[in-house]
């Protein structure tokens, strides 16, 4: 049976000091209002998984790491256990981006996974006001999972959208999930919200955050985490001890 796909590129800010090539997964059942990808959430491009294997083969001469993203990868766990597994075979590094939805999904591949990226949209008692579903717990438990794989680094990352999150919401994610919380992260980044072609056309609406506040938020936090980092549009990635 085929896998859906949405597209592939290379990359080289996807997997830090690494070129990847970036595969973005078909599928997903949220539908936050703030999605980037939101046309990929219902469907994407049939393919056959040999079709995937030949675009992996045809990059593996320049390519470190194989990144997994979406949509939700975990939408399709076989066909991404079987990418997962074929990159490892070729000696590539291997990095999931998810949502954190599926706990039992993830704790079925992240032994096959060197970097997890694990969005978490918002503290746990406002995940159903930010994404539209309650699923605070799933998350929890996903980077629980991460965290306790061996040898797989763990991010968790925050999209500041201005009119969902405000600094205080970053705070109590700090709490959540930060080394106090016993669930903890290798690093926790702070992404700049875009307003283009967002899912919810009324956040098209809403100002993208000034960088220079969301390095005040960010200053705040670094006390939760061993690293804290922010990515905007101006400045790229930037760890928070390095930004003035
Ligand atoms: S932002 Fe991610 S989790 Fe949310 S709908 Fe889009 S692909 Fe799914």
């Amino acid at each position: 049976m085929n896998m859906n796909l949405g597209t592939t590129i290379i990359s080289s800010i996807e997997f830090q000091g690494k070129i990847s090539l970036v595969i973005f997964m078909a599928k997903c059942p949220l539908k936050c209002p703030f999605c980037h990808n939101w046309e990929l959430i219902n469907k994407g491009e049939d393919v056959s998984l040999s079709e995937v294997f030949k675009i992996i083969d045809s990059d593996v001469d320049y390519i470190d790491a194989v990144v997994i993203s979406g949509g939700e990868p975990l939408s399709q766990l076989n066909d991404l256990k079987k990418i997962l597994i074929y990159s490892k075979s070729l000696l590539l590094e291997t990095k999931l981006d998810t949502s954190g939805i599926y706990p039992d999904r993830l704790e079925e591949v992240v032994g096959l996974v060197d970097y997890i990226s694990i969005d978490v949209k918002a503290p746990f008692n406002k995940y159903k006001e930010v994404t539209g579903a309650n699923i605070g717990e799933n998350v929890k438990k996903s980077v629980e999972i991460a965290n306790n794989a061996k040898n797989t680094y763990v991010e968790c990352r925050t999209t500041f959208v201005p009119s969902l999150l405000s600094p205080e919401d970053i705070e109590e994610i700090g709490r959540n999930f930060g080394c106090d919380s016993n669930i903890g992260c290798d690093e926790y980044t702070i992404q700049q919200f875009r307003n283009q072609n967002v899912f919810d056309k009324t956040l098209r609406e809403i100002e993208n955050p000034n960088p220079n506040e969301l390095k005040r938020t960010a200053k705040k936090v670094k006390k939760y985490f061993k690293m804290v980092k922010i990515k905007t549009s101006e400045f790229g990635c930037e760890v928070v001890d390095d930004v003035s």
